[in-house]
């Protein structure tokens, strides 16, 4: 077990890629607070589910996009579970659209979580990991934050901005014994995407022919290994850095 009693907060944790790094965190021994917004009951399932399997976790509910409840959860979570070791920024939107598209409210709508969102969720945990002189943060970010795609340039922006956020919060934190990488999916199969899966039956054979490794879509259990490693004492000397898990699409 790579975690054996940290603790650890996942936002996003009621489904997909979140769902699947609460419930490996749980076989790795993490004590794993599950974080949903409006899908509470899915985010219970998932806490429930890591407890039956003999872990510990417990489901919480914040809007990640409003710094305040950001505060209080990194409180909630460290008087129901302990002190917080692990903080991995998941929760994200994608919100495909031209730039004609693009309204204010779908920019400051992805900004505010995406981004604004993993930076107040950092600044909320980092007093009680300065003071453990321990802390791991995981921001998963995209290939979208390495390379741009059309009609998302609102999303790319956040994604890279993650990714810059990511180096220059490792510069200020690293001394504490905080280590803040990123973990950079491709295609994962998800809610996220499932619109333009289900509306394009072509979508799938085109990703795969744009992928190195001919899968169109990974399984969120893809990424696991790859967060498990950040958030563990295997990387205690990583910093900065990048993992793409997106079967080869970045390589080109
Ligand atoms: P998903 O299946 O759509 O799930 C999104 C998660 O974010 C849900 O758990 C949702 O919680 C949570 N969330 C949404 N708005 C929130 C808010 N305001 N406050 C707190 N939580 C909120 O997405 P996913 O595909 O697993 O994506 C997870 C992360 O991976 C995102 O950052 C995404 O950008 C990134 N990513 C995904 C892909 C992909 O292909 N799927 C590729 C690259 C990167 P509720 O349902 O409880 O509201």
């Amino acid at each position: 077990m790579k975690l054996k009693g940290r603790v650890a907060i996942v936002t996003g944790g009621s489904r997909g890629i979140g769902a699947a790094i609460c419930r490996r965190f749980g076989k790795e021994g993490a004590k794993v607070a599950v974080v949903g917004n409006t899908n509470m009951a899915k985010a219970k399932a998932v806490a429930d589910e890591i407890v039956k399997a003999g872990g510990m976790a417990k489901a919480f509910k914040a809007d990640v996009s409003k710094p305040a409840q950001c505060e209080k959860l990194a409180k909630d979570v460290a008087k129901a579970l302990g002190a917080v070791d692990i903080l991995v920024n998941n929760a994200g939107i994608f919100l495909w659209a031209s730039v004609e598209e693009t309204t204010e409210k779908l920019w400051d709508d992805q900004h505010d979580l995406n981004l604004k969102g993993a930076f107040f969720m950092t600044k909320a945990v980092v007093p009680g990991m300065k003071k453990k002189r321990h802390g791991k943060i995981v921001n998963v970010t995209s290939i979208a934050g390495v390379g741009g795609f059309p009609n998302s340039a609102a999303y790319c922006a956040t994604k890279g901005g993650l990714e810059i956020m990511t180096k220059a919060l490792c510069l200020e934190l690293a001394k504490f014994g905080i280590n803040v990488n990123s973990v950079a999916p491709g295609n994962i199969r998800t809610d996220m995407n499932a619109p333009l899966r289900k509306g394009d039956k072509g979508y799938d054979k085109r990703q795969a022919s744009l992928t190195p490794s001919g899968i169109g879509h990974l399984e969120p259990e893809d990424l696991t290994g790859a967060v498990v490693y950040f958030a563990s004492d295997d990387a205690r000397q990583t910093h900065g850095a990048t993992l793409l898990v997106d079967g080869g699409w970045a390589a080109w």
